[in-house]
């Protein structure tokens, strides 16, 4: 893949410029290098979602609510999302996935760290989610969620050997998916923990997200589904673990001690009712996402504000700064952005609005448009594909 050409982002209106060369900030521009003028703007670091599945890009277009209504985290699962994703086909994945990473960047997220779901289309997805990604130029770290939930260990099998398949370049790094614990077996969690450790990455799991992921794992005999997935060998360093709401601190502490990451994502966690996730603060490296609701990162901090406020919980710091070194681990770059040798991703802001979005020295939101790609014309196919969407869900049980 070619490597995009030498970018000089400003200067601002404080007088910053930000020179990116071979997709990483560099201390001087070379000679000739091409310059974005930011006006009365200012840089800033891109936005990292640090935990989202592109393929619910289409509930936003009218999902018919579940009959009857869920009552429970376990009834969200089957009766929305494990009829969403195997509702989806090669069309409404391609348009979710479009629809989710144009909007993150015109909402100022340079990277999305996504973790993926399609019974049945295992093999397909991952091209399609990267396709989409890499060709409107978001960043993104890539996984199948393996499970065994549908078709057992060979589902499973299929999953991880999807995850082995996405070949890295300059935007995408592929990473080794889990659903949670309470869908898979001992067997497959070992196998994802030596998967990454072949590929040289790291597991993308969901851990104690509800009260029903820990009261699995102790009957399997753990005290936990975190206990469990360390001890059969599955989180290599800079491994990341999504929700973390039933953890306990102690658990907590000692995963980050060892290099994982926990994503809060305090939208989800609210709306699905699973709990608030105090027990994060233990370690301090915990990122923010979104877990597929708009991607926009603002929100998502000012509803993590709210809920810390409700709760109690006072060292919520930095959590949207986090996704930088996250996200560097797996770039092998500088984890403070903007600095040189960070990632080449920057977005200029006036006010609250999102004028240039920069990613690997690429311009691709320019004056609060797309440029890579007809904003409108994917959210129309999205809207068109989601009708069909909601069809095939009604079919299925
Ligand atoms: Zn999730």
């Amino acid at each position: 893949m070619a490597v995009t050409a030498a970018l000089v982002v400003g200067p601002d209106r404080n007088g910053r410029s930000v020179a990116i060369d071979g997709g990483r900030v560099v201390a001087e521009a070379p000679k000739g290098a091409a310059r974005l003028a930011c006006g009365d703007g200012e840089i800033v670091p891109g936005a990292v979602c640090a935990h989202t599945h592109l393929y619910s890009g289409l509930v936003r277009y009218g999902l018919p609510p579940p009959d009857p209504p869920p009552r429970s985290f376990p009834e969200i699962l089957q009766s929305v999302w494990w009829r969403l994703d195997r509702a989806l086909d090669e069309a409404s994945l391609a348009a979710a996935a479009r629809d989710h990473a144009a909007r993150a960047l015109l909402a100022g997220v340079t990277t999305l760290v996504d973790h993926h779901e399609s019974p049945n289309l295992i093999e397909d997805s991952l091209p399609l989610v990267v396709e989409a990604c890499a060709g409107l130029g978001v960043r993104a770290l890539v996984a199948y969620g393996a499970t065994e939930r549908n078709f057992g260990r060979n589902e499973a099998r299929r999953g991880l050997e999807a995850c082995r398949r996405v070949a890295p370049s300059p935007l995408v790094r592929g990473l080794v998916g889990l659903h949670a614990s309470f869908t898979v077996s001992d067997e497959t969690i070992r196998d994802a923990g030596a998967l990454a450790r072949e590929l040289g990455t790291v597991v993308h799991v969901h851990v104690a997200e509800d009260r029903a992921d820990v009261d699995d794992a102790r009957r399997r005999g753990w005290a936990g589904p975190l206990e469990r997935l360390t001890a059969l060998d599955a989180l290599p360093r800079g491994s990341i673990l999504a929700h973390g709401v039933h953890c306990s601190a102690e658990a907590v502490r000692r995963a980050g001690d060892a290099g994982a990451w926990f994503v809060h994502n305090p939208r989800s966690n609210e709306s699905n009712r699973v709990g608030y996730a105090a027990t994060l603060s233990a370690t301090g490296r915990v990122a923010l996402g979104t877990d597929g609701f708009d991607p926009d990162m603002g929100a998502e901090e000012a509803a993590l504000r709210r809920l810390a406020a409700e709760n109690g919980d006072t060292r919520i710091d930095g959590r949207l700064a986090a996704g930088h070194g996250l996200v560097a681990e797996r770039f092998d770059a500088a984890a403070e952005p903007l600095a040189p040798g960070s990632l080449g991703d920057c977005v200029v802001r006036r006010d609250d609005a999102v004028v240039h979005v920069v990613v690997d020295g690429r311009v691709v939101v320019e004056g609060g448009r797309l440029v890579t790609g007809d904003a409108e014309r994917i959210f129309a196919l999205a809207r068109e594909q989601a009708a069909g969407l909601w069809a095939r869900m009604a079919e299925l049980h």
